[in-house]
Formats: C-alpha cells, structure tokens, sequence
C-alpha cells in the first residue's frame, strides 16, 4: 500500500500513511482550556462519575479523558500528562494521548490549560445546610453533665464519626448543643446515628431508646430523623468492661 498524500510504502488508513493521516484526521480536537470543578471545604474534585476524594494529578488523566473529544475510531486510548500550575488557579498540562485506529498505533501531543473552579460538592453543601438525620439525646440518669464528662462523651462521638469517614462513609456531626442533663448531637446519617447510640451505650452503661419523627417525603418515599435517648448511668462510673450491668 502506498501513501496517496506522500507515496510512502506501509499500512495505511484511508489510503493514507499514519502521518499523514494524524495530520488529516487528529485524534484528538482539544479545546484551549477545560474546567475541573475543586470543593471548596474538602477538596474533592468533580469528575464524571461523581466528586472523588483523589489528588489533582491523578485525576488529571481522567478529567482529560472526560473532557477531550476523542476520533469516535480510536480505541485503546490512554492519556499521559506532566503539569505545571501557572497560578493557583490555572494549569498547564502538556499531555499526550496514545490510541488505535484502523489498527495503527498513533501517539499525539498536545497543550491544555486546566481552569480550577471554586465548587461546593454535595456533602459540604449538606454540611452548611446544618442537615441531618439523627440526634444522639444524650443524658445522665445521676446529676448534670460536668464538662470534663461532657468533652469525653463529645471526643467519643467525633472518633466514631471520624472512624466511618476515614472509611468512606458519607457522615458528619452538624450540631452539638448542650442542654441541661446533658448534650444533643445531630448527625447526618441516621445508620451512623444507631450504630453509635448503641456504641454509647456500651461503653458507659446506658441504654437506648428511639423515636422516628418524620420530616418529609423523597421520591414518594417518607424520610424520618430519628431522636436516639441515651441515657447513661454517668460516664464517671468508668469504662467498658468494669461494673455491672
Ligand atoms: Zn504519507
Ligand atoms: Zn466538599
């Protein structure tokens, strides 16, 4: 087969040489600059299958992926890139995309700029919202809560927030409100909520009760908050594995 273009020998796609067939038919039409959306409180970024608590750089190869209209005939396509960040704000990305068409191996070099948005992504926005799903009433049967037991019960509660979260559970504390005998905690997710009810209880001797109010209606589905009472003989009398029961 021979280049109509240039008469070379070799393989050809549309009876042209891979060259100049790159030159015809780019594999890929960048625009000057796309956008990536960065949560302004935690960072995550935006990415087409949802907002991904990643490092920018390795996000990058995705977001060009996801952003850059590739010839609909390649196949194998692959994204490499270095950057350099022109201002917080603005990236220059020099990329490269390898891909197959019509069984050639082409490879192709290109310049972006990476426009960072300021955005707020679903959880935060719940977070500024004050949302949530379940209150943690805690009390002490004995006497008002000191504020040493106070801040224990409270450090108690946020490790087991952060322990979910650590492990990808969508849960924060988006209140804490001292009241007299003790303290609410109101949570954003009402399974969190339970389970560390429960948590409480064990570790200071309580038990629990619960009353389901419901708020509102999703998808012709109700929605309750549930108000969790733990009521504990006094985190005073110790800890897990000692006393009675
Ligand atoms: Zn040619
Ligand atoms: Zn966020």
């Amino acid at each position: 087969m021979f280049c109509v273009e240039c008469g070379r020998e070799g393989p050809t796609i549309d009876g042209l040489c891979a060259e100049d067939f790159r030159k015809r038919h780019p594999i890929v039409r960048p625009p000057e600059a796309i956008d990536a959306s960065v949560c302004a409180d935690c960072g995550r970024i935006e990415m087409g299958k949802g907002w991904a608590r990643v490092d920018l750089e390795i996000a990058i190869p995705s977001l060009l992926r996801e952003r850059i209209p590739v010839d609909p005939r390649a196949s194998r396509v692959t994204f490499t890139h270095t950057s350099r960040a022109e201002d917080p704000r603005n990236l220059d990305v020099a990329a490269k995309v390898a891909a197959q068409i019509e069984g050639l191996d082409l490879v192709e070099s290109f310049r972006v700029r990476l426009r960072l948005k300021a955005g707020l992504c679903p959880t935060c926005t719940r977070r500024h919202s004050k949302y949530y799903e379940g209150i943690l009433q805690v009390r002490t049967e004995t006497k008002d809560l000191g504020p040493e037991d106070r801040d224990r019960l409270v450090g108690f509660v946020e490790a087991a927030v952060a322990r979910r979260s650590a492990k990808g559970e969508e849960v924060f504390i988006s209140k804490i409100e001292d009241v007299r005998g003790g303290t609410d905690l109101y949570l954003s997710s009402n399974t969190a909520a339970r389970s560390i009810a429960r948590e409480l209880a064990d570790a200071f001797y309580g038990s629990v009760g619960s009353s389901p109010k419901l708020y509102g209606q999703k998808n012709g589905k109700d929605l309750y908050r549930v108000t969790y009472l733990v009521r504990l003989r006094g985190p005073s009398s110790g800890g897990r594995g000692h006393g009675t029961k």
